[in-house]
């Protein structure tokens, strides 16, 4: 199952709020919950993006 119109293949992001530096992610787990909730709104996915915004713990 194919989220994103691009090439790429899908993934989704983890934002440094302090340096912006992006990394990127790949969770089979979050793409399921993702998923799942929307089935259980009546919906199925087209595409999605996740961003977490986030500061290193020290
Ligand atoms: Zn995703």
């Amino acid at each position: 199952m194919r989220f994103e119109l691009a090439s790429r293949p899908h993934h989704d992001h983890l934002i440094d709020v302090e340096t912006d530096e992006i990394r990127e992610f790949v969770s089979a787990e979050i793409e399921r919950l993702q998923r799942r909730i929307a089935k259980d709104h009546g919906y199925e996915i087209v595409t999605h993006r996740l961003e977490l915004y986030c500061r290193k713990v020290t």
